[in-house]
């Protein structure tokens, strides 16, 4: 057993902390503010390699693992969730491509996802199908053999409705599956198809500057050759995505945790009541070990499930593990970061006002934690 970083590792664990305290916590005080998307530091990081981090090199990526993508996020979710999220979803996207494309897809996209000219999107959830990914309304039919017609809404999709985003994966039913259950295939729907619209985007709590919103498809029309996968495993293919998916919601957990432990620390030292600092007072340092012991437990497992995934090992019950273990403790983090801040954690002006409105979402994204325990159940034979 080794738990050593890798040199590359260690260096690349280094580039992203500079990186992020230099360029993304200001664009992460400019995106609260303004709520645009952070064009010019996509593509600074793009230019770092980053957008193209786990793509092949022979399509322009950077090639690098699960486990060492895992370390960089944690280094850049630290400081702006709100900008991992971004990229956590492009990745997402990107390895789908890679995994289940055709090599003339592959061609396509993968160059353009890997210089980040492209932004990825994920295109599952429905106003009636969230948690039930399975209960899908939009449909997919075939158009002669030139094609299929796409009709359905899509709701909260992320990275949808910037001006770079392209490529999206459309999850549409195709049909009846033989035990009664609908067929569900993945599309690749270019931004510039006719009938595709972009419908209402929301007014969030936080992760602001990051694009969510409702997409419209309306007779849209797609050639058959935009099939990204096998016909009728869509769902399967989507949710394998999705182990990485909650392996990284595991360390954004983890991140969550070592700012509200930082944020805490300093904020309980500086600040004195009673003629002494909060951090003399046991109650306020037992949350502050609290955050400490979580954050160190919670990477080694995500670590090691993130090992796992690189392994090409199955990781189904750990990843879901790994989910719900890290956003629950975060979560705990969050408001007792909040606590150690007294009133001053209520405004606008202190950092750890945004990690409380950041946290609560870790629970709901990529499937809700619920939804994890219920998947972790099934896997321990209930
Ligand atoms: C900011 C944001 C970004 C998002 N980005 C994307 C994206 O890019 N692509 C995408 O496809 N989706 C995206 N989503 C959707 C997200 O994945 C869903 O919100 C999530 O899966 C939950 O679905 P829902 O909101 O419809 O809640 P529901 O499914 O309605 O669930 C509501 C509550 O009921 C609980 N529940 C549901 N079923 C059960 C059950 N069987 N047992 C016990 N409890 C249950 C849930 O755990 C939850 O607490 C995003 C959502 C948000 C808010």
């Amino acid at each position: 057993m080794n738990f050593e970083m890798t040199d590359d590792q260690v260096e690349i664990q280094r580039m992203v902390r500079s990186f992020a305290e230099a360029k993304v916590a200001p664009a992460q005080e400019q995106m609260d503010r303004d709520h645009e998307f952070p064009a010019a530091l996509w593509k600074e990081w793009s230019d770092l390699g980053m957008a193209g981090i786990m793509i092949p090199s022979e399509y322009g990526g950077s090639g690098i693992d699960s486990l060492t993508y895992v370390i960089a996020m944690e280094e850049l979710a630290t400081v702006s969730q709100t900008f991992a999220l971004i990229w956590q979803v492009h990745v997402l996207v990107a390895n789908m491509y890679a995994d289940l494309g055709t090599p003339e897809q592959k061609e396509r996209w993968l160059p353009i996802f890997a210089r980040g000219e492209k932004l990825a999107a994920f295109c599952l959830t429905e106003p009636g199908a969230g948690s039930d990914a399975g209960g899908l309304r939009t449909k997919a039919v075939r158009d002669g053999n030139e094609g299929w017609i796409i009709n359905g809404n899509k709701i909260f999709i992320s990275n949808a409705g910037t001006p770079i985003s392209d490529g999206m994966v459309v999850m549409a039913t195709t049909g009846d599956r033989s035990d009664g259950r609908k067929a569900i295939s993945c599309f690749i729907v270019p931004a510039a198809t006719p009938g595709f619209t972009l419908g209402q985007s929301f007014t969030k709590m936080a992760w602001h500057g990051m694009d969510n919103r409702e997409l419209v498809f309306e007779d849209c029309c797609v050639p058959a050759d935009n099939m990204l996968g096998e016909e009728g495993r869509g769902l399967r293919q989507a949710l394998g995505g999705l182990n990485l998916g909650r392996i990284v919601f595991g360390i954004l957990g983890v991140a969550m945790i070592r700012a509200c432990l930082e944020e805490s620390l300093s904020y309980a030292k500086g600040r004195s009541q009673f003629g002494q600092p909060l951090s003399s007072f046991q109650l306020t340092q037992a949350k502050l070990a609290d955050m400490a012991t979580h954050a160190e437990a919670v990477r080694s497992f995500v670590h090691h499930v993130a090992w796992l995934h690189a392994q090409g090992r199955p990781c189904h019950k750990e990843a879901a593990m790994a989910k719900l273990i890290g956003t629950r403790l975060s979560t705990q983090a969050a408001l007792d970061a909040f606590q150690i801040h007294g009133g001053y954690g209520f405004m606008h002006e202190f950092r750890v006002n945004r990690l409380h409105r950041e946290s609560k979402i870790l629970e709901i994204g990529e499937g809700t934690n619920e939804i994890q325990q219920l998947l972790i159940a099934r896997e321990l034979g209930c």
